[in-house]
């Protein structure tokens, strides 16, 4: 474990920044403000002020509430750390009891969908249980980690790299002021794509991180800020052909990623948005980039293809400049092979709900032995490493 105080200092205070948000409900038919925190299981003389002073826009003169309008109730949705209340709110085990008994509550009246501990997320009656300074002291707090957090990512991926391909000098800037969220698909519980060669079987996950460890020094060392979304540090860049299966990945907050695929997705996604926010100032460059391995029958070959979300258009321009320097690499190094690479748009759930812009790359069919060539070879994977990050400089006009 590298980096140990650091990520648990960040782990501790992070992730709950993620849905510190308030949990909005719409009022049902002739409801009042007494009837609505009843119905939430809040007393009222504890938290109508709150409520008053949090809606007063949407309050009318007689105290009434409007239907089809949203109301904030004095509820914190806080992100659930997969281990107990305590940890996650840093409270005393006596209150976290409490807590735990009012989201099983609200369970069982139907009020959410699902326990904490499938969906991951807490309801925090805060002001009910006395706990609105602890959490604002927490939120300072969190503050200060993700400054920490943020400031050691070059060195953290550095890390992951491992020692030999450690990046010694920055050679160039000029991808200053640029932002990369990498996510090499799959990892944790979930291998991705399996293919199988001379008795080993090849994990999608294990050659899409492996490329995305190498993109990223690419990046790295043209001054280019890069967030490696899904992160193993018992991996590293590796010179094997048989990339030894692991499941150890995590995310890069330290959370460990779920088995639910929506609540994978999810993760990362409210990640790659959490990080943006910090960083889009201006003058500044976004891209996200996530990177599978496909599997077809196995005597379908697929070059390299690209998707990108049906009505963007900048991730579209991605997609051609990505395009267009493999088809020149291929052209180039093996003439007359032809590449039959292709782009397509696709509505797909990280594309769809990343704030920056982002690109899909798809390397080929991992069932496919021609294809797999493409995979296992180091070498190869270091040239689909180089292809990108010159498909990402042209597609930035940068020479
Ligand atoms: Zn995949």
């Amino acid at each position: 474990m590298k980096n140990y105080s650091i990520l648990l200092l960040f782990i501790l205070c992070f992730n709950s920044s993620l849905f510190a948000e308030l949990l909005k409900v719409s009022p049902q038919k002739g409801e009042s403000v007494y009837s609505l925190l009843t119905r939430y299981n809040l007393t009222y003389e504890k938290n109508i002020d709150f409520f008053l002073k949090q809606n007063q826009n949407k309050i009318s003169e007689q105290k009434g509430l409007y239907l089809g309008k949203e109301y904030e109730l004095p509820i914190k949705i806080v992100k659930f750390n997969n281990k107990n209340i305590r940890s996650t709110l840093n409270i005393d085990y006596e209150t976290a009891k409490k807590i735990q008994e009012y989201n099983s509550i609200v369970v069982k009246k139907g009020l959410k969908k699902s326990s904490y501990k499938d969906d991951q997320i807490l309801w925090v009656p805060f002001i009910e249980y006395d706990l609105n300074n602890d959490i604002n002291k927490k939120e300072n707090e969190k503050n200060v980690a993700k400054d920490i957090f943020l400031r050691n990512n070059f060195k953290k991926n550095n890390d992951l790299f491992g020692e030999k391909y450690k990046i010694n000098s920055v050679l160039d800037n000029k991808l200053a002021g640029h932002y990369f969220y990498l996510i090499s698909g799959h990892g944790g519980p979930d291998p991705g794509a399996i293919g199988f060669r001379n008795g080993f079987e090849l994990h999608e996950h294990q050659y899409a991180y492996d490329i995305s460890l190498r993109l990223a020094k690419k990046l790295m060392e043209s001054g280019a800020e890069v967030f490696l979304i899904v992160q193993d540090d018992e991996d590293e860049i590796s010179d094997e052909k048989f990339l030894k299966k692991s499941g150890t990945e995590k995310l890069i907050n330290g959370d460990t990623i779920s088995s639910v695929q929506s609540i994978r997705l999810k993760q990362r996604t409210d990640l790659v948005n959490e990080i943006f926010r910090t960083y889009n100032k201006k003058e500044t460059n976004h891209l996200l980039i996530e990177i599978h391995v496909d599997s077809r029958i196995t005597d379908k070959r697929i070059d390299i293809f690209f998707y990108h979300q049906p009505e963007s258009e900048k991730g579209k321009e991605f997609c051609e400049a990505l395009l267009n320097t493999i088809k020149e690499k291929y052209d180039k190094n093996q003439p007359g092979r032809g590449y039959q690479g292709r782009i397509f748009g696709r509505n797909l759930w990280t594309l769809r709900n990343a704030i920056p812009t982002g690109v899909y790359v798809e390397l080929g069919n991992i069932q496919n032995p021609q294809d797999q060539i493409r995979l296992i070879e180091p070498s190869n994977r270091q040239a689909i490493a180089n292809w990108l990050y010159k498909g990402i400089l042209q597609a930035y006009n940068i020479k």
